[in-house]
């Protein structure tokens, strides 16, 4: 019935356009991002084959309108065009500088004596001395930072970017990296740790649909979502689902409130990809560069590594159940349906088993920092 897959269809566009799946549509309004690279090209087109219109350099600010298979597409005073997002980061507008609040003596004072490691796993900056402030950004464990100032166990802290912010004393130790890892209280690997596994769409939201087979995202999704489970709880994770069943479409407010109501470790949503160009392979998103882009790191290294699908690195993504996320969190995009070839890969359950494998040995990476 055409008619019915028509209005599916709609519905999946529809989505997109909220921002839940920035490669759909355009993200909803500009935002400013800085180089992290040395020299980054910028192209006519969101491929790394269409043609090299200028670049940009290290620390140059751009404006980014829209996003797309994980580039984006910015605009500078000297050049407008696309680049891989990969390379650059939002900036934050609660961001401030050292220079900023310091004053002569407390920059001199916060020199080499006063640096600190991270002890938790994930450590919230924020932009003032308790629990009441909002929240600026994260730290992960082992990370170093240096200490300007301190009150009533809380610390202001400087990050090797330049961030500013305080956390609990409680959860960093002042010296050298290496003691600190050992410190914290949990083992390293997946054994005892709590992990959410997100099988995006369901219900009447079916996703993606194949070109070719009519492969539906929802149910591969959750296909691929169990061998996860699987993989996991062998390794002695402790696993919750957002979702179990076809017919069930939670809210991505309630997908976030799993994760952060059950003090999880990590959340990994799980996706396959849609795009009118021909375009092919695998995706790893994550929002925030000091909580989620370690863990997105650590995933994608593993899924690169050979297991059907080219992998097309690393994104910043505006998604949802990313941004609104306290836990550390990453999405994955394993494929695109909207081709032929990369979908009739995907819907074998011998490529959902290694990606579910690729991402279970990513995470153990991540917890074995
Ligand atoms: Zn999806």
């Amino acid at each position: 019935m055409k008619k019915i897959i028509y209005l599916t269809i709609l519905i999946c566009g529809l989505v997109g356009i909220t921002g839940y799946i920035p490669n759909l549509a355009e993200a909803s309004g500009s935002y400013i991002a800085k180089v992290y690279t040395d020299s980054l090209n910028v192209r006519s087109e969101p491929s790394s084959e269409s043609s090299i219109v200028g670049s940009l350099k290290k620390g140059e600010t751009v404006t980014v309108s829209k996003e797309e298979y994980g580039w984006l597409r910015i605009k500078s005073d000297r050049v407008s065009g696309w680049a891989a997002g990969q390379y650059m980061k939002k900036v934050d507008g609660k961001v401030v500088t050292a220079t900023a609040t310091d004053q002569d003596g407390s920059v001199q004072k916060s020199s080499a004596a006063t640096r600190a490691t991270v002890l938790a796993d994930t450590l919230r900056i924020r932009d003032g001395a308790g629990l009441n402030y909002d929240i600026l950004g994260y730290l992960t464990k082992g990370e170093a930072v240096t200490i300007i100032d301190n009150r009533k166990g809380w610390v202001q802290i400087q990050t090797p970017d330049e961030q500013v912010g305080w956390v609990s004393d409680r959860y960093i130790e002042k010296g050298a990296s290496q003691t600190a890892a050992v410190s914290s209280g949990k083992s390293k690997g997946l054994k005892g740790r709590v992990i959410v596994i997100d099988p995006g769409h369901g219900g009447d939201d079916p996703g993606a649909i194949g070109t070719k087979y009519e492969t539906m995202e929802n149910e591969i999704n959750l296909s691929t979502s169990f061998y996860l489970e699987d993989e996991l709880r062998s390794r002695g994770a402790r696993v919750l689902m957002t979702r179990t069943k076809e017919e069930e479409k939670p809210e991505l407010s309630d997908r976030v409130r799993i994760s952060e109501s059950s003090d999880a470790d990590a959340f990994v949503s799980i996706h396959y990809n849609s795009s009118e160009k021909k375009t092919s392979g695998i995706l790893t998103f994550y929002y925030s560069e000091t909580k989620d882009r370690p863990l997105a790191r650590a995933i994608e290294n593993r899924l690169a590594d050979g297991i059907g699908l080219k992998s097309n690195g690393i994104s910043f993504g505006n998604l949802h159940v990313l941004r609104e996320n306290d836990t550390v969190s990453t999405l994955v995009e394993l494929g695109f349906l909207s081709n032929a070839k990369d979908e009739s890969i995907v819907r074998r359950s011998g490529y959902q088993k290694k990606a579910a494998k690729a991402i279970a040995n990513g995470l153990e990476d991540y917890f074995s920092r």
